[in-house]
């Protein structure tokens, strides 16, 4: 989408906007996650699951960076026949799979160490090591963290969360169907001439969206609909209170309550919204499953899903009434 050379500025931190949502959550170090990687990145599939939910998406052959599948100590080492089981499902430690150490307990039981193992540090085949190891400190003496295997290179960690995977031509046309849900905002034209850009600019911008978004079938009315996404006079909503999002919410900066500290400037009122949340067993950033909405909508319904979180509304709301708190 940077056909236009030098964006004026709303723009580039519109496209920024859009670019952070092809991008996984954050993750720290303690964790076996990448910190805020592309989407299209290696994952990771726990063993455990590994039947149900290892497929890529419907449509896609593989994952296009791959995978590695997380084994549990006591999965492998108390199973006589682990290695024909691995097999058995085209796995194999150091080539795709990896034993991954979250109890201290196990790190005691099945020292890697003593095995002669060594961990891992390659997404790709071969791993270049069995294992990885994620273990938290305790306040006892011999409660040192344990961190081995994909903590030095850059970024830090083994690979992304399973759920949270996209292919590059499904980011794309995801970042192109939200700009496209921006310029639907019955405000987008004043919001971005109010600064630098002309007029023309911002038309031609708005108009070169929709021809791209239209080309890909990414303006279903009925469809952005349904998905709460837009209104019935094709504005563009916030998914859970159903307002009308005003596009100047798209630079505001949060205003954070009194005596909180700003920690990330980067949160603006407007952010990213998945529709059905994200889950094991489904690839839910996907076209017409995001947009954008409060981010104080977003903090309720977090990982619930909206359906979850409107009938838990609903149970708060009648208990009160019920209670006479809350005259209606
Ligand atoms: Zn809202």
């Amino acid at each position: 989408m940077s056909k236009l050379k030098n964006l004026p500025n709303l723009l580039k931190v519109l496209k920024d906007k859009i670019d952070k949502t092809g991008q996984t959550r954050g993750a720290d170090d303690d964790v076996i996650y990448q910190n805020r990687v592309k989407r299209n990145n290696t994952v990771l599939i726990p063993y455990k699951r590994w039947d149900q939910v290892s497929s890529p998406p419907s449509g896609e052959s593989s994952f296009e960076n791959g995978f590695i599948c997380l084994i549990t100590p006591e999965d492998y080492f108390r199973n006589s026949n682990i290695e024909s089981d691995l097999r058995a499902k085209s796995l194999a430690l150091g080539v795709n799979a990896l034993v991954f150490y979250q109890k201290r307990s196990d790190w005691v039981k099945y020292n890697p160490e003593t095995l002669g193992w060594s961990p891992a540090n390659n997404r790709r085949s071969p791993l270049q090591g069995n294992y990885v190891a994620r273990v938290a400190a305790t306040t006892s003496k011999k409660g040192e963290k344990i961190c081995r295997g994909f903590n030095t290179g850059k970024p830090k960690g083994a690979g992304i969360r399973l759920f949270e995977y996209a292919s590059s031509t499904q980011i794309k046309e995801c970042g192109l169907q939200l700009e496209a849900l921006f310029w639907m905002c019955y405000d987008s034209l004043d919001s971005v001439c109010k600064s630098e850009i002309e007029i023309d600019e911002a038309t031609k911008r708005r108009d070169y969206c929709f021809t791209e978004a239209n080309s890909k079938e990414l303006l279903d009315n009925n469809r952005l609909k349904q998905a709460r996404l837009i209104n019935n006079e094709g504005y563009t909503t916030c998914p859970l209170c159903l307002e009308r999002l005003s596009s100047h919410e798209f630079f505001q900066r949060l205003v954070q309550a009194t005596g909180r500290e700003v920690h990330d400037l980067t949160v603006t009122e407007v952010n990213l919204f998945h529709i059905k949340e994200l889950r094991y067993g489904e690839y839910n950033h996907k076209t017409y499953n995001l947009g954008w909405g409060h981010h104080h909508c977003n903090v309720v319904v977090r990982d619930s899903g909206i359906d979850e979180t409107l009938k838990w509304m609903h149970e708060v709301l009648n208990k009160n009434i019920e209670n006479g708190h809350f005259l209606v």
